[in-house]
């Protein structure tokens, strides 16, 4: 692949990114892409999206619009994405003209479930007992074992949604129907002692570079809070974990920046949950905790350029700022940052979504500090400012 040089000029407009999709994840991408000296174009049908408001250009149309994808392959020197669920087919037909990372192939299978748990069987990585269930013969045939067990549509499924837990065969019956009887995986409930995500940034030389493990506190199906510090992930665990996730991305041949979620359970076991082809909302913290961000790495194996092990310089803890906290008994308020921001450590981040919803990602604020003792007490006092709960 050709490497594009930061700041070349290319019959007289500046080297450009180009990213589909315009939500938070490409906002930061943006960011990150224009610091190094790059213009950048986003291609999302919304136009006052994340990342469209903030790049060089924004073709407001629909993701499969052949003259939206032509305009973006003409501005753009490599394309990448920045949700999972982009169509496979519109990468593919941007990669006839244009280097795309990652690629279709890959995206493709991380968009379902099933095919995604078939790519972690041939890389030697387990995931939970499971069954897919497409057809009644099927879901007739599910065992008992499996019960009681998560409900997951196989497609474009995210926070949570698009799951149902089922306890018993005739839940699971009603919970198939009400998904609208579409190809699902029946996994098993595992009793999850803590979750836990690894990115990697794979080259298109095969070059690949990690972040440390994250530790990642889920509520209500939503990141709510991950922290990444010495002692937190015991060391054996987090060397198989990286092990795990460099081995998913190198058997699909990955470029660019992968996450893959594990569970971890009881006794040192772990299975892994899923992979987002994408920087990842538990990676958030490394735009203030690591000498290079998940969306520097993004930039640089889209780009062709050299990727260098990144490092952690500073204990982290992120908080997701989800809509709710924009609502105070029924009334909307802006959350108290004057007071989080006196907090030291403190770094803000907004994605810049004009109306708050129950569960929509409007932001995350990172902490970081010296210490493991002092980033605790400065993310907890912000969460009692903020009324996000406690945590551990
Ligand atoms: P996202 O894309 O936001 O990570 P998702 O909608 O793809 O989420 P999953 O990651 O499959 O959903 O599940 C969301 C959460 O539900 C997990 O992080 C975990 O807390 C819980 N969960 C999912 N599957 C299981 C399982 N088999 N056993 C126990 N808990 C589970
Ligand atoms: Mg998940």
């Amino acid at each position: 692949m050709k490497t594009l040089l930061p700041g070349a000029v290319v019959e007289g407009q500046p080297v450009t990114l180009g990213v589909m999709g315009g939500g938070q994840l490409g906002r930061m991408f943006v960011h990150a892409a224009q610091a190094m000296g790059y213009a950048t174009a986003v291609l999302d049908p919304d136009a006052s999206s994340p990342a469209g408001l903030v790049s060089h250009h924004h073709i407001a149309t629909a993701y499969e619009d052949p003259q939206g994808l032509a305009q973006l392959a003409a501005c753009s020197g490599a394309i990448t994405t920045e949700f999972e669920n982009v169509p496979a087919p519109a990468l593919a037909a941007l990669a006839h003209t244009r280097p795309v990372s990652p690629g279709a192939a890959a995206v493709a299978i991380a968009q379902d479930r099933t095919q995604e748990k078939a790519h972690f069987d041939r890389c030697g990585v387990s995931c939970a007992p499971y069954a897919v269930i497409s057809t009644e013969a099927q879901l007739a045939a599910v065992s008992e074992d499996l019960l009681p067990g998560i409900l997951k549509t196989a497609r474009m499924g995210y926070d949570g949604k698009g799951q149902m837990r089922v306890s018993s065969r005739t839940v699971l019956s009603e919970a198939w129907q009400s998904l609208g009887g579409v190809a699902c995986v029946l996994e098993k409930m595992l009793p999850l002692v803590s979750e836990c995500s690894v990115i990697v940034a794979r080259g298109a030389d095969g070059t690949m570079v990690n972040f440390p493990v994250q530790d990642n506190l889920h509520r209500d199906g939503i990141l709510a809070i991950t922290q990444v510090m010495p002692g937190r992930v015991d060391p054996a665990l987090e060397a198989q974990l990286v092990a795990a996730a460099r081995a998913i991305a190198q058997g699909v041949d990955y470029v660019g920046v992968l996450c893959v979620e594990f569970f971890v359970l009881q006794g040192g076991q772990w299975v892994v949950n899923e992979m987002a082809p994408r920087p990842h909302n538990s990676g958030h913290y490394t735009m203030d905790a690591c000498d290079q961000s998940q969306f520097d790495l993004q930039v640089r194996t889209l780009a062709g350029l050299p990727l260098v092990q990144p490092r952690q310089h500073s204990p982290a803890i992120m908080l997701n700022l989800l809509g709710d906290l924009w609502f105070n008994s029924g009334h909307e308020q802006t959350p108290a940052w004057d007071q989080v921001l006196a907090l030291p450590g403190a770094h803000l981040h907004l994605y810049g979504k004009l109306s708050a919803r129950k569960g929509r990602k409007m932001g995350h604020v990172n902490f970081i500090a010296s210490t493991t003792q002092e980033v605790r007490a400065n993310a907890l006092k912000a969460a009692a400012i903020l009324g996000i709960e406690a945590f551990e």
